[in-house]
Formats: C-alpha cells, structure tokens, sequence
C-alpha cells in the first residue's frame, strides 16, 4: 500500500510525514531525522534480501508469555488471487543461528511460547552455511506442485524446527503461516515426536472445489488436500487443523461453494479463517480473470460457510469435555474477573476459575496460577471458539508430556 499510495498520501493529501513500507524497518531512524529537519520522508523500496533479522525489542505479547519470532519473508507461489509476492517479494530466509540465538534470548527472559513467522513459514531455506547449498531440492506434500521449480541447497524447516525446539524443554513452539505443500514426513513426524512444538497445524485450503483451486493456482486439487489431511491425522493424533477459505472467488459456480462446504463438514476444523473475495490490483487475477460473483452472492456464500464452520468447531471442540487440557496462562479473562484464560496445545482458548490449587501428585506447588504458568484444566463445556474447564493443578510442560 505505501508503494502505491506513496505519492497520494505524501503529496497530494498532505496527510503524514513519513512513509515508510514492509522493508524500512532498518531506515526508519534516517526517515525520523528527516522528518525532524522538517522535510518528509518516504522509503518503500522492497528488499530482496531483508528477513528482519536481529532486530530487537522481539514482538512479545500476553504481558512477556508469548513472542513472535520472524524466521523468514516473501512467497513464491503467485497464487492468482494474493498481493503478498507484490508486496513482499520473493522468498528468503533468515540464518538459522540467527534466529536460534533470538529465541535463547526469550527463554533467558522467561518467555513460554515463542511463534515462528513467515509468509510461507515451512518454505525456510537458509543458504547462509556453505556446506549445505548443495543439499537436494525437497520433497512436496504428495499430489502437489509449484508454479516454480523447486529450489535445491540450504537448510530446511524440519532442521530449525528440530534446534529450536531443543533450546528450551519449556517453551512451546508454533508456526504460521504455512502452505499445505511443505509438509514433508520428516516435519510430522518431529511434531508429532517433540512435547514442546505445538500439535496445531495450519493447512490453508482456500476452496473445496478442484476447479476453483485451479484458477487459484494453488497446485493441488480437492483430493490431495484430503489425502493430505489424513495423512496428517494418521501422523499426528489428536492434531487441531485451522484453516483459510475464500467465498465468492472469480468463477466460482453454486456447485464449487458446496464442495467448498463439504469441506468444511468432512476435516471438521478447530479454528477458520474465511473471508469474502476481494479482488487487489497487479495480480494474476486482476488482470486474466472476473470478478463476477455478486456482493450480495459472496456475502450469502461467506454466512453460510461461517455456519457449517462453527457448527463442525462446536463438534471438534466438544469432543475435549471430560479431558485434562494442558494449558499456558495469559491472564485475567475478558469476561471476568474471577476467572483466567489462556490456550491449550492446540491454540484454543481456554477459560477456568482463578482458584487456588491443591497439592496432588504429578503436580507442582499448590497456589494460584499465574501468567506463564502453565495449568491442567479439565474441560467441562464447548463451543465452537472457546472451551470452559476446571483448574486441577499446575503443572510444568515436560512433566505433562512424560508417560505417567
Ligand atoms: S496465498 Fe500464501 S502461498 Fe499464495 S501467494 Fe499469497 S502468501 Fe503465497
């Protein structure tokens, strides 16, 4: 947007006095001074190389219990109806002792969550270390394809996962945002095997309908997005799948919606993300396709896809009532004052009362939970975003991953 709007907002409306774009991070002391002198100031040059990389203070929330850790940037994929590689650039990752070296720094400040971020999270390839740029071209989720062709060398995301989540036996680990293709068996197996990555994947579908995915350039079809699923479950029990949907892209016929709904009813996810088409400039879409579903059309589309998603959640997360949920204390709940909320492992949030805790075997020292701590709860009622439980104990994260 500031690229585009740079000389609007600057020159005409006279709105700001600094424009700075995704990759001025580093510039932005230099654009102060100038616009301190009296003079406004503009960078909005896209960098093939900026990841972010060592830039501090590090992106923490949840009063210090979580942080974001940048791990790389861009995207490759020219899906037809995304701005990101527009506006992103290309794909490039941060080195990994960077990164590493970023997340010790949070474990040393008692940090318990840390989520890994990029726009094509599971693409990372750090081509810093000589000796691996050799390394073969990876293998894809089976039944998928890239419009581009696959890139050999650098150290993969089943290899940074693996260090950082050796850094601290006490932190979790997430990462978002992935696409469905990197999923190769080496990463499921780690989630599956590791007590402190998180067993939450993101598996953006975008349309149940072959067709639609097609004019998305997504490079896969409606069954190898299932049989990418399933493999998925087999892998890692128990794993709580979100996703993305968009209702209402260009072409999309009555039939394609309710594949894209029967979709929703067969993976039956814990958490969606589902949004009404909108058609951004300078993409594929843009300029080769229509945009011919009707308002009214994509918003009766959109209603009815957020209903078959909550009505599967509300079942997905009814199945944990009568289950012990290991928990990560965020705080006092929204709604009141007597109870806290936080997350379970699979990143749905979790209310229970603010009580004090009783000394029962398994468990660490009685007394109240505090933010960090993490907490057994046992879940008594579901719905589709939120689960209600009793606290039982705290606890620590490896004492309630270990076999008992
Ligand atoms: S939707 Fe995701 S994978 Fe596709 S181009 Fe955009 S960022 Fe890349």
């Amino acid at each position: 947007m500031a690229e585009r709007l740079k000389e609007e907002i600057l020159h005409r409306e006279k709105l700001v006095d600094i424009v700075a774009g995704p990759d001025a991070y580093r510039d932005l002391p230099r654009l102060l001074a100038v616009a301190e002198s009296g003079q406004q100031a503009a960078n909005v040059l896209l960098s093939l190389d900026e990841t972010y990389a060592d830039i501090l203070p590090v992106q923490t929330s949840m009063g210090g219990t979580t942080a974001f850790v940048s791990i790389m940037r861009g995207c490759d994929n020219m899906c037809s109806y995304c701005i990101v590689p527009f506006t992103r650039g290309r794909e490039r990752s941060r080195p990994i002792a960077s990164i590493l070296q970023e997340v010790r720094m949070l474990s040393d400040q008692g940090v318990k969550e840390v989520t890994l971020l990029g726009q094509n999270v599971n693409s990372f390839r750090d081509m810093s270390e000589v000796q691996f740029q050799s390394a073969a071209a990876p293998v894809l989720s089976r039944g998928f394809s890239t419009v581009y062709k696959a890139k050999p060398g650098g150290l993969r995301f089943a290899h940074l996962l693996d260090q950082v989540s050796r850094i601290d036996p006490e932190m979790r680990i997430r990462f978002t945002s992935p696409h469905p293709k990197d999923f190769p068996d080496e990463v499921l197996q780690l989630i599956q095997e590791r007590h402190n990555i998180c067993k939450q994947l993101h598996l953006p579908a975008q349309s149940g309908s072959t067709r639609v995915l097609e004019a998305m350039r997504r490079g896969y079809t409606r069954e190898a997005y299932l049989e990418l699923v399933h493999h998925v479950r087999e892998s890692i029990p128990g794993v709580s799948l979100s996703s993305d949907f968009i209702a209402g892209f260009c072409g999309e016929t009555e039939e394609d919606h309710q594949q894209t709904m029967s979709l929703l009813r067969e993976v039956r996810y814990n958490v969606g993300f589902l949004f009404a088409y909108s058609m951004r400039q300078k993409t594929r879409a843009y300029h080769r396709l229509q945009d011919d579903v009707p308002a009214d059309v994509k918003q009766r589309r959109l209603e009815e896809l957020i209903t078959v998603f909550r009505e599967e959640a509300a079942r997905a997360n009814e199945a944990m009532v009568g289950q012990n949920q290991l928990v990560l204390v965020e705080g006092p709940s929204k709604r009141s004052p007597s109870e806290l909320c936080g997350r379970n492992d699979g990143n749905i949030k979790v209310i229970f009362p603010d009580a004090e805790t009783e000394d029962a075997a398994g468990c660490e020292a009685p007394g109240r939970a505090q933010p960090g701590d993490y907490v057994l709860v046992k879940v008594t009622s579901a719905s589709s975003q939120t689960l209600k439980g009793a606290l039982l104990c705290r606890t620590t994260l490896s004492r309630s991953a270990a076999p008992r």
